[in-house]
């Protein structure tokens, strides 16, 4: 019986998504290949949505969705950072830009983690919840009540 992690279900898709994504990251870097590139990586979609595998996001953020290329910082995409906020004062509303530089595709995302401010959220309901206990168990079940509603509302149910 072999040691060590059992393969993954799909062994050879993940291998073949894996060595499409190399491949085409190595070749977009010259400008004679890159055409080769956008094809290895189009492959690589079409690879994924048939085979129904998910790509992780960090991959995600590499592809240009309208053109296919592989998104190198300085290379094939610009990156800047972004305010739109009144004179850039709300720190947290900086937004990363990348522009693919073939199409003229841009990609936003949000410099501050979704996870992190869930968590910072979680951690000040646990704390309403925690102080409103020592009063009245009654009040614990109103505030209960308020954060399930709170969270239907934000997932649109
Ligand atoms: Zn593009």
């Amino acid at each position: 019986m072999p040691r060590g992690k059992p393969p993954p279900p799909q062994q050879a898709i993940h291998s073949r998504l894996s060595f499409l994504h190399q491949a085409s990251s190595l070749l977009s870097t010259s400008p004679t290949t890159a055409g080769l590139s956008r094809y290895y990586t189009s492959h690589l979609l079409s690879v994924s949505k048939k085979s129904v595998q998910r790509l992780s996001t960090p991959v995600k953020h590499t592809l240009c969705k309208r053109c296919s290329s592989i998104l190198v910082p300085a290379i094939t995409s610009t990156t800047t950072i972004e305010n739109k906020s009144k004179n850039g004062r709300k720190r947290w509303a900086d937004v990363v830009v990348v522009e693919c530089r073939y199409c003229g595709k841009t990609k936003r995302f949000p410099t501050v983690d979704r996870e992190e401010v869930k968590a910072k959220k979680e951690k000040k309901t646990i704390t309403t919840t925690t102080t409103t206990s020592t009063t009245t168990a009654n009040a614990t079940t109103t505030t209960m009540r308020e954060e399930v509603d709170g969270d239907a509302a934000m997932t649109g149910t």
